[in-house]
């Protein structure tokens, strides 16, 4: 456990708070809360033994609730547009669109070989309500794009801000299924950089108290560079197909798994969605050419 404040920790998780883990915000006030769950099981059964009043997801996917149903006797909060793919494992994989995409086979495998099960949702959170946990106290920020009831919490009196999957991260957002909205996902993160929060915690990167306004525009900026890489590369027309081969938003420099093929289709075809409505491209039976 990392102190940030006198109730406020980050606990600290395997991989680097990599896939499948994220760090997750312990508050220990008069009411006990945790943000997200998926830190190591011993972790998270040592947290539920000491007594937690209740746990506040950002979003519903597995690197995020993970161990949610050990927290039995918690309250579970969510935002309302992602609480009923926290209740159910079959809206969930519906959400990543592996059916729509014609991949059911991709997502009945990665379903099989994520730990997560369903959990009860309490309470469906709305943007701006106040999270009074004692002293201190967390406004919900509903933050979406990345899936659509994403929410990051702010300690408006500390200036702390916990951004979730507004990650800061080099490699930049993550809209890679059916959920995802890139033009609410930039929102968002303009939405929490005016905030200028003093510090901010990071789902897959932690603490982050030194340039966070850069690094904000930075994680911002990274979608407009692959968006113009995608273009650029439509100076020959090509299929959603050919261009997912080409590995242009996950980068060339790893082998993909399938499903993080999957993945990689989705998050073109939503930078070809865009464009198009922007009418910088076009297209003619599944063809995509520049306008
Ligand atoms: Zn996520």
């Amino acid at each position: 456990m990392v102190p940030v404040t006198k109730k406020i920790k980050v606990v600290n998780v395997p991989n680097k708070g990599r896939f499948p883990y994220c760090y997750c915000m312990l508050i220990t006030d008069h009411v006990r809360a945790m943000i997200d769950t998926s830190c190591e099981e011993k972790q998270a059964r040592a947290i539920a033994a000491q007594g937690l009043d209740l746990i506040i997801n950002t979003h519903f996917h597995e690197d995020h609730i993970m161990f949610n149903w050990i927290f039995d006797k918690s309250q579970i909060w969510a935002h309302s547009l992602d609480a009923p793919a926290i209740r159910s494992l079959d809206l969930w994989k519906e959400l990543f669109g592996f059916s729509y995409y014609g991949d059911d086979e991709i997502g009945d495998t990665y379903r099989k070989n994520i730990k997560t099960q369903s959990s009860p949702v309490h309470k469906e959170l709305r943007d701006g309500e106040l999270i009074d946990l004692g002293t201190v106290k967390l406004r919900v920020l509903h933050t979406p794009g990345h899936t659509r009831g994403h929410c990051s919490y702010f300690e408006e009196n500390e200036g702390i801000l916990y951004a979730g999957e507004i990650t800061l991260s080099n490699f930049g957002p993550w809209y890679g299924h059916l959920d995802s909205d890139i033009d609410q996902y930039i929102k968002s993160i303009e939405r929490c950089k005016e905030l200028r929060p003093r510090l901010v915690i990071s789902s897959h990167l932690g603490i982050i108290n030194d340039d966070i306004d850069k690094r904000m525009q930075a994680f911002l900026d990274r979608i407009h560079e692959k968006e113009n890489i995608i273009l650029n590369e439509l100076n020959i027309p090509q299929t959603l197909e050919q261009l997912t081969e080409k590995k242009l938003y996950y980068g060339t420099s790893r082998q993909l798994p399938h499903f993080r093929m999957f993945f990689e289709k989705v998050a073109v075809h939503k930078h070809l969605q865009r464009l198009t409505a922007a009418k910088r491209i076009a297209s003619e039976n599944g063809v995509y050419f520049k306008i």
